[in-house]
């Protein structure tokens, strides 16, 4: 370290959601002007730019940071860590550091951009440099436009259109600097941040099933396109295989460019490999969520309001005793039961069951998609500002481009066809084990001989379903009639 006289005055690179050191632009674009790099990282609570995180997303950002720290200080390059109001925070670093330039990757998320744009002026008004990046998205949710100029609603045309204007994957790996770092530093550690769940600490099963930062995306990219890809479009349904990439919590906190898994993915379709199907089925999974900005763009209370405003007359239930046994996995039907228990010990849930959990809260229990919404926003480590709520939008059928609210998931054929043997419920769900696969989805439909012999007792050791199919799928239909009646009368 040294004075800022002698270092001469450093490019700051402010780090958000982009927690990579390869094809980031925003360090590219400081370590070309040749001055000293500083990167930034500011963790704002104040609300002021965005919903605070969940518990699980602090976790995963605590270890991505430290993931981070490691792969910048290989290059020579520290991480300044400070905490509080971002833009007071910024430019106190700004002055301290006597910086000359800050570079970031642009946010796409309307809760941050506006303030993005007025910080940029304010900083140009103080002589600095100022330049943001594109990074977190394929494409950006304002540029892709439909023939009338207008904003897409609807996701095949979208999907068509956005293809259109993905950009050239540069790939830019960075060479250790050699460089004078101004003695100015007055960092936070990643601890101080307390990010951590400490009494009772629940990560385990996290820490277990996923390695946060780039060097994990890489591994995850890897297995992924030397297995999973092939068959992916039929597979990428069946919870009980690891048929995804699960590279969902990575692009979150984007320790993996999109435009990177793009690519890379893409370069197998011209391998004559027979990939072409399933390449293009992932790839729609991708502009899925670029879709999913893009609507965010739109409606930056995505995550509160109803799409569809005719929602806003549903007759909801509030019952607290069905929302613990849906958040706990003891509502009675395995799949979903499974599924909610992968979530709480894992912190991430595949797709399908996804949709099926989602279905079942929103409209066999005929709670709010909020309700379900505000649950995986704490618990997911994807959660993500305009996959989640676009998520449960569609399955609830308030959303753009949503699922009709009539289709509901049957949870028990749903378990039946996408995991046959039962071997994601068994996995997940150890007290219905030895149940044969005839039996597994359906406990309280098998004969009491064959449930006793495997050791299960309903109401026991697991529950009988807290609402019967037949009840559940009723009161939702009627539910959804009595806002369509109020939507014809209107
Ligand atoms: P892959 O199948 O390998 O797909 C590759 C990537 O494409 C994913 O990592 C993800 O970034 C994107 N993607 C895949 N499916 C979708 C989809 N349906 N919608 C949007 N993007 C998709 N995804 C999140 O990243 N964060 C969330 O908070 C989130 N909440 C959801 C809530 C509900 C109710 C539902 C139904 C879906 C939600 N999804 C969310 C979308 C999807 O379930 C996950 O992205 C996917 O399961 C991640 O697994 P993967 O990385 O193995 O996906």
């Amino acid at each position: 370290m040294s004075s800022i006289a002698q270092a001469g005055r450093p490019s700051l690179v402010w780090f958000r959601t982009d927690l990579r050191v390869h094809d980031n632009r925003a360090l590219r674009a400081a370590f070309e002007t040749g001055a000293p790099v500083i990167a930034v990282f500011i963790l704002d609570e104040t609300g002021a730019r965005g919903r605070p995180l969940g518990g699980a997303s602090r976790w995963w950002l605590h270890h991505s940071l430290t993931a981070l720290e490691r792969d910048l200080a290989a290059l020579n390059v520290p991480l300044w860590i400070a905490e509080g109001e971002t833009e007071s925070q910024l430019l106190n670093i700004v002055a301290v550091a006597a910086a000359q330039r800050v570079d970031w990757t642009r946010s796409v998320d309307p809760a941050t951009h506006a303030s993005d744009a007025r910080l940029k002026e304010v900083l140009k008004e103080k002589g600095l440099a100022v330049q943001s990046h594109n990074g977190h998205t394929l494409t950006e949710p304002w540029a892709v436009k439909s023939k009338t100029a207008g904003p897409f609603k609807v996701f095949t045309p979208y999907s068509k259109a956005a293809r259109a204007f993905i950009g050239m994957y540069e790939p830019w790996i960075p060479v250790p600097r050699s460089q004078v770092i101004p003695d100015v530093l007055r960092n936070l550690s990643i601890d101080d941040l307390g990010l951590l769940p400490t009494i009772p600490d629940w990560s385990k099963g996290l820490a277990e099933t996923f390695e946060p930062g780039s060097a994990g995306a890489e591994q995850s990219l890897k297995r992924f396109m030397a297995s999973a890809i092939k068959g992916y479009a039929d597979r990428r349904n069946l919870p009980y295989a690891v048929s995804t990439s699960r590279l969902s919590p990575h692009l979150r906190w984007g320790e993996i460019s999109p435009l990177r898994v793009w690519s890379m993915v893409s370069n197998l379709q011209h391998a004559d490999m027979g990939l072409e199907r399933d390449v293009f089925v992932f790839q729609q999974e991708l502009l899925w969520r670029d879709f999913s900005y893009h609507l965010l763009w739109q409606n930056p209370r995505l995550a509160t309001e109803n799409w569809k405003t005719q929602f806003d007359g549903m007759p909801w239930r509030e019952d607290a005793r069905d929302k613990t046994a849906w958040q706990k996995g003891k509502t009675g039907y395995p799949i979903v039961d499974a599924g909610m228990r992968e979530l709480w010990t894992t912190g991430w849930m595949h797709n399908r069951v996804r949709m099926i959990v989602a279905s079942f809260l929103t409209k066999h229990l005929l709670l709010d998609w909020r309700v379900g919404e505000t649950w995986f926003w704490d618990t997911l480590v994807d959660a993500c500002p305009a996959n989640n709520p676009a998520g449960w939008q569609w399955t609830a059928g308030s959303g753009a481009d949503a699922a009709p609210y009539f289709r509901l998931f049957n949870p028990t054929s749903q378990g039946e066809n996408f995991d046959p043997q039962g071997a994601y419920v068994r996995k997940w769900i150890p007290e219905l084990a030895k149940l044969p696969a005839s039996a597994i989805h359906k406990p309280w439909e098998t004969d009491p001989h064959i449930l006793r012999s495997c050791g299960v007792t309903l109401g026991v050791n697991y529950p009988i379903p807290i609402v019967g199919h037949s009840l559940g799928r009723k009161r939702a239909l009627e539910a959804f009639a009595s806002i369509q009646k109020s939507g014809d009368e209107g």
